[in-house]
């Protein structure tokens, strides 16, 4: 099954992969991780990327599609994954010519993700300055819910109250993805 999960900064999506990728049996990948390693590098990408994830801005359509498509090339995701952060823009789902099954969408509030955001404490996301986050919130209003609308056109999107208990929210995808 080719999945793409969808949400605000904060909306579980990191959690719901992870647990979903256990009972459908592909794997997991979220794009903000694999620039968080890009950025560990030494390299000119490296200080560019940087430079955009600290400000919370959007890194380039065409960089996010080379970078995505080169990693779903490897054999491992042939079967099949679940994808966290991309697309974000109407521009990269119009580009992702993948046949994907479904995108979960998990609804939460602004206040919601802000209040989990805060109350998390996680150092790898060194990223995620009080800047950052609000230009994210910003943008996934602005850039990435036209996304969810483009997906609902298309009849593949399941949306799911994403302020529920986390268990609760991994049964409701599951019974909307009917796996
Ligand atoms: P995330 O952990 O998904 O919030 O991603 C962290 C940062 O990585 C974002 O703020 C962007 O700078 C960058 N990023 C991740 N995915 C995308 C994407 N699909 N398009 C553009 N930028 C992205």
């Amino acid at each position: 099954m080719k999945i793409i999960l969808i949400g605000i900064q904060g909306s579980g999506k990191s959690t719901q992969g992870n647990l979903l990728q256990k009972v459908l049996n592909v794997p997991f990948l979220a794009t903000g991780q694999i620039f968080r390693e890009m950025v560990k590098e030494e390299n000119e990408t490296a200080e560019y990327i940087k430079k955009i994830m600290y400000a919370g801005e959007l890194i380039p359509d065409e960089k996010v599609l080379e970078i995505v498509s080169s990693y779903l090339s490897r054999p491992e995701y042939k079967n099949g994954y679940i994808i966290d952060g991309f697309p974000r823009t109407v521009k990269q789902a119009e580009s992702f010519k993948e046949d994907i099954d479904a995108v979960v969408y998990l609804k939460v509030s602004d206040t919601e993700a802000l209040r989990r955001i805060a109350a998390r404490n996680d150092q790898a996301r060194k990223d995620e300055t009080t800047e950052a986050i609000k230009r994210r919130i910003e943008l996934f209003h602005t850039e990435t819910e036209p996304v969810i609308e483009y997906y609902r056109e298309k009849e593949r999107l399941v949306e799911v109250d994403g302020e529920l208990q986390i268990e609760e929210i991994n049964k409701a995808i599951i019974k909307k993805l009917k796996v």
